[in-house]
C-alpha cells in the first residue's frame, strides 16, 4: 500500500531481558502493536524477548514509552536496548515461535501466586474451571518449580507430559486470550489431576491429622494449628524442637483476626511471591501454645494456588503449612519420595501428577526499617537476578554451610539459588549438588573458578575442593557485608558491620563481631569485639550456657564458673577464641537465665530481644571499643539486684548500638552496612540505623537477600 502522505515508515528493534517470559509478555506487545497500527513480529528467545515494530517514527517512539508503562505486572526488565534497522515492508505483526540458538540470558521467572481472575473462575460454578486445582494464566501459577530448561515454552517445561485439550488450546494459541502461551494451562479435561480428594483431607485436617500435601515447591506438612497434641506430634516426627511453624491463614481476613497486620505487610501478603511473612500476634487467640513456642513472631501466608484455595475455603481454620521434610533434610518433590520420606510423619496424603523439577521452600519476609527484609529467599524470589552496579566474573560461589544458597554471576546479574538449607546431611548436600548443576545448566553457565568460605571444613569448601575448578577463597565475615553493599549499590568507601554467630576469621580463631571498612575491595579489619573463649567449641553454639561459663571465668575468675567446662577454661584444653556477638547474646541469655541452649539458631538472641518488647529505654551497659566485661560484671549486678530482665535486654542491646556508633564516629566514613545473622534482630538493626542516621551516617541493610548465611553467595560472587 502506497503511504506517499505519511513520514517514512522506519524499523526499530527492541530486546528486553529480564523477567520477561511467562508473563504475557508477547501477547501484551501484540496487542499493543496491533493497536498502534505498527507490523512486525515478537519473539522469545533464550537471549531475551524480541521485538520488530515498523511504522512513523512518531509512533515507534510512542510504542517504546507504552511498551515500558503498560507491560505486564509479573514482568522484570533489567536490560532494553533499540536500535535502527532496515525497513523491511512487512504488513502484518505477528508472534513467531521461540528461538533455541542465542546465548541464554534470560532469567527464569519465580512461581507467582493465583491471580484474582483464576480465584474468581475457581470458585464460579459456570466456569469449566470451577473447583479445578491447577487452573493458571500468564499472570499467574508455577513457573521455576516446573521449568526444565529454558526457552519457558511449554516442551520444556514438566506440563510436556500433558497434552492440551482443544479448548485449552484455542486459548493457548489465542493472542487475546489471558492464558495465550501460558505454559502450565489446563483444564479438568486435560491438566493433572488430584489423587485423592479437599474433602477427605480438610475431614483428616479437622480430625488433627497430619498431611502431606503436595504444593508449588514440593510437599508441605499441614496441621490443624489449634491443636497443641496434633502439633506436638508434628514436631515430635519432624524432629523439630521449638522453632517456630508458619501458618497458612484461609484469608487476609482470617489473618487479620489473629495478627497485626500493617498496609506495608498486608502488600507482602497478597504480593505475587505471597511469602511467609512475620507478624505480631494479637493475644487471646485460639492458636496452639507450641506453634511458636516464645516467638514474638507469627509467620503467616494466605493460599498461593489453587489447590491451596480450595483446602482453604474448606478448612476455613488456620493451619500449619511447613516443608514436607525431616529437619535438616531437603523438602520432598516427588510422589514416591514423599511416600517414603514422609510415611512416619504424615496420617494422609494429597498428592497429583505434576511433577515438581526442584524444590522451592516458601520464602520468609519481615518489614524492617518500613521496608521488606528478605530472611528465607526461596519461592517467589528465587530465581530472580540481583543487579548490581558492576560486571561481575562468571564464577560460582558456594555459599557459607548453614542456611545454605549457591549464586552465578553473569554480567551485572547474580543468580542465587532458592534456600537449600543447612548442609548437614548426605540428603542436604546432594541437593547443594544438584542445585549447582541445575543452576548451570538454566543458564548454560560455565564458571571460570568457585568461590568458597575460608573455613576448611564446610561442606561447600570440600566440594569447591573436589571440584577442579580455580578457588577463591573469601572470608565470611567480607562477604557478609559484600552482600549487602552489593545488593545496595554502595559505591565508595564504606564501614561494614559483620556481626553474626561463628565464621572462620583470617586467624584461624572464629569471629562474628567485626568491623571493616572497605574500599576498592581492600578490607581493613578496624575493630572487633574483645575476643573469649569458647570451652567445647562447636558445643557451644548449641549450648550458650558454655558461653556464658566463659565469660564468667575472664570476668569473676575460675571459682565462679561452677560447671563441667572449668577444666577446660583452665586449661585452655579444646577452647576456641572467639570474637562473636552472636555468642556473646549467647552468654547474656544465659546469665539472665532466659535460655541455656539454642534449640535452633539465634534462638537465645530471640529471646532476648523479645523480652524488651515495648519498652522504651536510653539506659546501656558500657560496651567501650568492645569490652565486654564491664558490661557482664554489670548484667551480673543488675541480675542480682532484680532488675527485670526487659531492662537488662534493652541495655544490652543500647550497648551494642553505642558501640557501632562509636566505630562509625572514629571511621570517618559516611557510609554504614550492616550485615551478618545478628543483623535479624530488628531492635538492635532499627536502633542502630535510627541512630547512625541521626548523626548523618547513611545505612544500608539487606532488602533483597538474608543477612543471615543465605545471603553469603552473593557477597562470594562480587569478591572474586
Ligand atoms: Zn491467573
Ligand atoms: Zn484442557
Ligand atoms: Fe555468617
Amino acid at each position: 500500500m502506497p503511504v506517499a502522505s505519511k513520514p517514512a515508515a522506519q524499523r526499530l528493534r527492541i530486546t528486553l531481558r529480564g523477567a520477561v517470559q511467562g508473563v504475557g509478555f508477547r501477547p501484551f506487545v501484540y496487542r499493543l502493536a496491533t493497536e498502534m497500527s505498527l507490523t512486525g513480529w515478537v519473539l522469545n528467545s533464550s537471549a531475551g524477548l524480541v521485538v520488530e515494530v515498523e511504522g512513523a517514527p512518531d509512533e515507534l517512539r510512542r510504542f517504546e514509552q507504552r511498551l515500558e508503562a503498560e507491560r505486564p505486572k509479573a514482568s522484570v526488565v533489567t536490560v532494553r536496548e533499540s536500535e535502527w534497522i532496515p525497513v523491511q515492508g512487512s504488513t502484518t505483526f505477528e508472534i513467531h515461535h521461540s528461538d533455541t540458538d542465542s546465548a541464554k540470558s534470560v532469567n527464569v521467572l519465580p512461581d507467582l501466586a493465583t491471580c484474582a481472575d483464576c480465584r474468581a473462575e475457581l470458585f464460579d460454578p459456570a466456569n469449566r474451571r470451577f473447583q479445578y486445582p491447577f487452573t493458571n494464566c500468564t499472570n499467574c501459577g508455577p513457573r521455576y518449580t516446573i521449568v526444565v530448561d529454558i526457552p519457558y515454552d511449554r516442551p520444556n517445561t514438566t506440563m510436556r507430559e500433558f497434552e492440551l485439550c482443544p479448548a485449552c488450546c484455542e486459548e493457548y494459541e489465542n493472542p487475546a486470550n489471558r492464558r495465550f502461551h501460558a505454559q502450565p494451562n489446563a483444564c479438568p479435561v486435560c491438566g493433572p489431576k488430584l489423587d485423592g480428594t479437599i474433602a477427605d483431607t480438610a475431614a483428616a485436617l479437622r480430625r488433627g491429622e497430619i498431611v502431606a500435601l503436595k504444593g508449588i515447591g514440593g510437599f508441605q506438612l499441614l496441621v490443624d494449628a489449634r491443636q497443641a497434641a496434633a502439633v506436638a506430634r508434628l514436631r515430635q516426627r519432624k524432629h523439630r524442637e521449638e522453632k517456630p511453624f508458619a501458618l497458612m491463614m484461609p484469608s487476609l481476613e482470617t489473618a487479620r483476626e489473629y495478627c497485626e497486620i500493617a498496609p506495608a505487610e498486608q502488600e507482602l501478603l497478597e504480593s505475587q511471591a505471597a511469602p511467609i511473612v512475620l507478624l505480631r500476634p494479637k493475644s487471646g487467640s485460639d492458636i496452639a501454645w507450641n506453634v511458636a513456642h516464645c516467638s514474638p513472631y507469627l509467620g503467616v501466608m494466605l493460599p498461593y494456588s489453587p489447590l491451596h484455595h480450595l483446602l482453604m475455603r474448606e478448612c476455613s481454620f488456620p493451619l500449619i503449612a511447613t516443608s514436607g521434610n525431616r529437619s535438616d533434610e531437603p523438602i520432598a518433590i516427588a510422589n514416591d519420595e514423599a511416600a517414603t520420606r514422609l510415611k512416619d510423619i504424615a496420617n494422609h496424603f494429597l498428592t497429583h501428577n505434576r511433577p515438581i523439577v526442584r524444590a522451592c521452600d516458601d520464602s520468609v519476609v519481615r518489614l524492617t526499617r518500613g521496608r521488606a527484609g528478605i530472611l528465607r529467599r526461596s519461592r517467589g524470589y528465587a530465581p530472580l537476578g540481583i543487579r548490581v552496579a558492576r560486571n561481575v566474573p562468571p564464577v560460582l560461589a558456594v555459599g557459607g554451610h548453614l542456611k545454605n544458597t549457591v549464586a552465578i554471576g553473569i554480567g551485572q546479574d547474580i543468580f542465587l539459588s532458592q534456600h537449600i538449607g543447612d548442609l548437614e546431611t548426605v540428603e542436604a548436600r546432594q541437593a547443594f549438588e544438584r542445585a549447582i548443576d541445575d543452576l548451570c545448566r538454566l543458564y548454560s553457565f560455565k564458571p571460570e573458578a568457585v568461590v568458597c568460605d575460608l573455613h576448611p571444613d564446610y561442606a561447600s569448601t570440600h566440594w569447591a575442593e573436589k571440584s577442579g575448578l580455580p578457588i577463591i577463597r573469601v572470608q565470611h565475615h567480607q562477604a557478609h557485608v559484600a552482600a549487602c553493599a552489593a545488593e545496595n549499590n554502595v559505591e565508595g568507601p564504606y564501614l561494614g558491620v559483620s556481626w553474626d554467630g561463628t565464621g572462620y576469621g583470617l586467624d584461624g580463631t572464629i569471629w562474628g563481631g567485626e568491623f571493616f571498612t572497605v574500599e576498592n575491595n581492600q578490607y581493613e579489619r578496624v575493630a572487633h569485639l574483645r575476643p573469649f573463649g569458647l570451652p567445647g567449641g562447636d558445643a557451644a553454639v548449641r549450648e550458650g550456657w558454655r558461653s556464658a561459663a566463659s565469660v564468667l571465668f575472664e570476668v569473676l575468675g575460675p571459682d565462679a564458673v561452677d560447671s563441667p567446662v572449668r577444666p577446660m577454661l583452665e586449661r585452655k584444653i579444646n577452647v576456641v577464641r572467639t570474637t562473636s556477638v552472636g555468642r556473646l547474646f549467647d552468654a547474656v541469655a544465659s546469665l539472665t537465665g532466659l535460655a541455656q541452649q539454642n534449640r535452633f539458631e539465634g534462638q537465645a538472641a530471640m529471646l532476648l530481644e523479645n523480652e524488651i518488647g515495648s519498652l522504651h529505654t536510653e539506659e546501656a551497659y558500657p560496651l567501650v571499643s568492645g569490652d565486654w566485661a564491664p558490661l557482664i560484671a554489670q548484667v551480673l549486678r543488675d541480675k542480682q539486684e532484680g532488675l527485670p530482665i526487659p531492662r537488662i535486654a534493652s541495655r544490652f542491646h543500647n550497648a551494642l548500638v553505642n558501640w557501632i556508633v562509636e566505630v562509625a564516629v572514629t571511621s570517618g566514613v559516611k557510609q554504614i552496612v550492616l550485615s551478618g545473622g545478628v543483623f535479624q534482630n530488628r531492635y538492635l538493626t532499627e536502633r542502630a540505623a535510627a541512630l547512625l542516621e541521626s548523626r548523618g551516617f547513611v545505612v544500608h541493610t539487606h532488602r533483597q537477600v538474608p543477612p543471615n548465611d543465605g545471603g553469603l553467595a552473593l557477597g562470594q560472587v562480587v569478591m572474586a
